[in-house]
């Protein structure tokens, strides 16, 4: 569970991009309006989001929305 205020988070993750040993896990976020940069620093290296709360969870929200969407019946 990770507290960190967003600020913390933001000025943290500024410096973690920068640290060269993270250049090789650099990754872009897959949400469309975000595109956020970030470090993979899951052990699979599959990580597709900049905050999985964020944009992890939207994502999620959306592929639910439209997988659950009740068909509509016209007429
Ligand atoms: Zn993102």
């Amino acid at each position: 569970m990770d507290l960190t205020p967003p600020v913390a988070v933001v000025a943290a993750d500024a410096l973690v991009l920068l640290a060269p040993a993270n250049r090789d896990r650099l990754a872009l976020c897959a949400s469309p309006t975000c595109q956020e940069m970030f470090v993979d620093n899951s052990q699979s290296h599959t990580r597709r989001w900049c905050d999985m709360n964020i944009c992890g969870n939207r994502s999620k929200k959306a592929r639910h929305r439209a997988a659950t969407r009740p068909p509509r019946s016209g007429a």
